[in-house]
């Protein structure tokens, strides 16, 4: 067999125990009966254990070595395919064995710790384990190596090849005319329904909403879960899931941002599966996809002068007498508030601004944990003008820095950003999209973004990606053009 096809089956086999710990980890979400859950933590710890000494296996670093020196005899895709497998073996190989064990310890104990400490407003009994983690992250940038300042080393985790400065030249293009347009804008009263959603309804609309869209429920389904996610079980598999209140029509929106990310992987070329280039080509990016769904398709005028009447008809009792205009206003509402799950579009990123500079400050130890409060306090104060009443309403509030996640915060901005470059370019292939939209041809869009980027799972780096779609690298403007021509009145 030649070297390729060694290391096709070596990524097959990591790429089915993944799936296989993806359906474990879907389960624990959506069906595990409570007591189960000791035992599931058991199975987890040993498959993994499985999995990381297959992906560290000094067999496959020879393979590797082999397939890199016959580089210029492969194709686009086994480069990549060497590229993406050289990448995973060596953020497994440099980590101490005895360091990653630790760290999962870590944050196993720190998870339960977090969540009591956000229900009982108790940052103090939380300091302790996020002192440890902050220190551990530091220690993983060491090992990991990088080449300006220890954070980048994180961040390149969730999003490959992005630096911390270049996120600070988008932040500082953003930051200003934010807050500007937040100023202009009057802040909008919550709407709620007269009449309770019945959950049955709510199931069946979102599902219809995701088969709109192009969601194919021949190889996908959605279920319930406490937070909507979604996750791949292999190409032809995707799960999504969604949440159902009697008061909130989130549930909506969560089924578009979900299934955003959902079409992502049923669209990327089959000759990619099994492989690890049959993921998106990394967080941002696959944020974008959810989030071009769920907001610039999702809450745009046009989308809704086809399904308004859907909705209408799927709940009469709550839709049937409030004008398009009035639910366009609704869901398209500005409040600044605390929590950055609730954001709207104009003050999210700023929720995002805020952790990525605190972590920042944290990693390079300019700020010691003990004063992470306060310096949150601030920061709200400062960028959004809210008051915060409680650390479990402000510091305590996700669940990133308890899982040991630093560096995962900005991949968010970067999906709002790349979402509006991609619409953007979208708009150009399509000058008359306002009216593909109002007929209800969501195909077309969808077709766009399948073979544009989709199709291609992570063959490109995030930075080419974005160049071959939109013709330029990552570009903040895009996002605040949206941003004016929507919110700039
Ligand atoms: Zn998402």
């Amino acid at each position: 067999m030649d070297v390729i096809g060694k290391l096709r089956e070596r990524a097959a086999e990591l790429a089915d125990l993944s799936h296989v710990m993806a359906l474990m980890q879907w389960d624990q979400e959506v069906m595990l009966p409570r007591g189960g859950a000791a035992e599931r933590a058991q199975q987890f710890a040993t498959l993994s254990g499985i999995v990381h000494r297959r992906a560290v296996d000094p067999a496959l670093g020879e393979f590797l070595a082999a397939a890199e020196a016959a580089a210029d005899r492969l194709d686009t895709v086994e480069r990549a395919l060497v590229r993406k497998m050289r990448r995973g073996y060596d953020q497994n190989t440099k980590l101490p064995e005895a360091f990653v064990t630790e760290l999962a310890a870590l944050t196993s104990r720190a998870l339960p710790v977090w969540v009591a400490a956000r229900r009982d407003n108790d940052f103090a009994s939380f300091a302790p384990l996020l002192s440890r983690l902050v220190e551990m992250n530091r220690r993983q940038a060491d090992y990991l190596g990088y080449d300006e300042e220890p954070y980048d080393a994180l961040l390149d985790c969730y999003e490959e090849g992005l630096t911390a400065r270049e996120v600070r030249d988008c932040f500082s293009v953003l930051l200003e005319p934010l807050r500007e347009l937040l100023a202009g804008v009057a802040p909008a009263e919550e709407w709620q329904p007269r009449v309770p959603f019945v959950e049955a309804e709510q199931v069946r609309f979102a599902d219809r909403l995701l088969g709109l869209i192009g969601f194919d429920f021949e190889r996908g389904r959605q279920d319930r879960s406490a937070h909507p996610f979604s996750t791949g079980l292999g190409r032809n598999d995707q799960r999504v899931t969604n949440r159902y209140a009697p008061q909130s029509i989130e549930f909506i929106f969560s089924a578009l941002h979900e299934g955003g990310h959902a079409l992502y992987e049923q669209n990327i070329g089959p000759e990619l599966a099994r492989t690890p280039l049959a993921n998106g080509v990394s967080l941002g990016i696959h944020e974008s996809q959810s989030r071009f769904w769920e907001n610039i398709i999702g809450r745009s005028r046009p989308f809704w002068q086809y399904c308004y009447s859907l909705l209408g008809e799927a709940f009469p009792a709550q839709f049937g007498t409030l004008a398009l205009d009035d639910f366009l206003a609704t869901v398209n509402a500005v409040r600044p508030g605390l929590i950055r799950v609730d954001a709207d579009e104009l003050s999210y990123n700023l929720h995002v601004l805020i952790r990525f500079e605190l972590e920042q400050a944290l990693i390079s130890g300019e700020l010691a944990v003990a004063d992470l409060p306060a310096a949150w306090g601030e920061r709200y104060r400062d960028y959004l003008g809210v008051v915060v009443p409680s650390d479990a309403d402000g510091v305590l509030q996700d669940i990133h820095w308890a899982h040991g996640s630093f560096g995962y915060f900005p991949t968010y901005t970067i999906g709002n950003l790349a979402a509006a470059q991609i619409w953007h370019a979208y708009r150009r292939f399509d000058p008359d999209w306002a009216a593909t939209l109002a007929r209800g041809d969501f195909a077309r869009v969808g077709g766009w973004l399948a073979t544009n980027i989709h199709r291609h799972g992570g063959v490109y780096l995030p930075r080419e990606l974005l160049l071959r779609v939109t013709g330029e690298e990552l570009a903040p403007r895009h996002f605040l053009g949206y941003l004016k021509e929507k919110f700039g009145r």
